[in-house]
């Protein structure tokens, strides 16, 4: 069954028929994070005069914040080939050795959720990203004997949501560190502005702002906000989106004042209802929403923890004052 959750954040990998043409392709077209620009662009720069591959690159922070387009614009500006990879699909070292041994020099290779590589995959990661070798075992038993191939030198882009759970040795081996937090309101309504221009519909100021405050501080639930406003714009005979179209929309998906949805509400209601308001481990509480333990964590609770509604604590996930008063509650 797709989660709800799922559903708002949809698969990076399997972009809809908007993502292609509104993923901006430039630095300059990528809104928000300014410093993070400003470094990224010295290191592509550098990298391009000595004609070296850039340093490996890891980028962190929650799921629609922009990893995805940044690893594209990194080998855009490189002038590189694009080639992606996500960790799940990497099962055996074969998987990894047959992306590596097919790139050209200079490629980017992208690897989404590199967190979740198995270690024996991993492992090849190190020499192939530390010399650009690729140490093999062929066959197996007594026979089996290990090979070095060389690689071609390349710029590895990694993307997590959670650095935490990656190994220290892995990590280590990145030289440029990224991490990516959420958008203010309005850093959110430049990007709607921009997303309305391509899609070729009007939105207007009160409406962008409207649609950017409720959008927990992710470009991608922006950007599919805004498709869902237009959709209501049509349904509703108006030629352009109002802040009264925003209004409507946002009613119809049940998306309150501060961006959240009922899957957020229903997380902090389980706390209230079951627990007394907290401390319950991650455990009890993916039991009680029947999501799992690492998508509450990953997409769930930044943005609550972000708007001080909830806290994690050694003890378990607790409401927070401001969590109650959120629900219409007393604590
Ligand atoms: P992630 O890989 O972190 O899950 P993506 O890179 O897939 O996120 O970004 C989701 C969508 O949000 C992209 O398709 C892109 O259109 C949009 N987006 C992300 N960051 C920005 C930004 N800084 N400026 C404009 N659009 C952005």
């Amino acid at each position: 069954m797709e989660s709800a959750i799922n559903d708002r954040f949809m698969n990076p990998n399997v972009p809809d028929e908007i993502a292609g043409s509104i993923r901006p392709k430039t630095l300059s077209d990528f809104i928000g994070h300014e410093s993070l620009k400003q470094n990224l662009s010295v290191f592509i720069s550098g990298a391009r005069a000595r004609g070296e591959p850039m340093d490996h690159v890891l980028l962190y922070g929650p799921p629609g914040l922009g990893k995805t387009t940044l690893a594209h614009i990194v080998a855009n500006e490189l002038g590189a080939n694009f080639r992606a990879t996500s960790a799940p699909m990497l099962t055996k070292q074969g998987d990894l050795a047959a992306i590596l041994t097919a790139l050209e020099p200079m490629d980017v290779l992208f690897i989404d959720e590199i967190h979740r590589l198995p270690t024996a995959i991993e492992e090849v990661l190190y020499s192939a990203m530390e010399d650009f070798k690729l140490d093999i075992m062929l066959g197996e038993g007594p026979s089996a004997k290990s090979v070095r191939i060389d690689l071609p030198p390349f710029t590895l882009v990694g993307a997590t949501t959670r650095t935490g759970l990656l190994s220290n040795p892995l990590r280590d081996r990145f030289g440029i560190d990224l991490r990516l937090s959420f958008y203010s309101p309005a850093d959110l309504a430049k990007i709607i502005r921009r997303s309305s221009g391509i899609l070729g519909t009007e939105i207007d100021e009160g409406g962008a702002l409207l649609l950017a405050k409720s959008s927990r501080g992710t470009p991608r639930i922006a950007n599919r906000l805004l498709k869902r406003a237009r959709d209501f714009a049509a349904a509703t005979g108006n030629s352009i989106i109002t802040e009264n179209v925003v209004r409507t929309t946002l009613e119809q998906l049940h998306i309150d004042s501060d961006g959240l949805d009922q899957v957020d509400r229903e997380y902090i209601n389980a706390i209230i209802m079951h627990y007394a308001g907290g401390p319950v481990g991650i455990d009890n509480l993916a039991a009680a929403l029947s999501e799992p333990a690492d998508t509450i964590e990953d997409v769930i609770e930044p943005y609550l923890m972000q708007l001080g509604l909830i806290q994690r604590t050694p003890r378990g996930r607790i409401v927070t004052d401001a969590g109650y008063k959120h629900m219409g509650l007393e604590k």
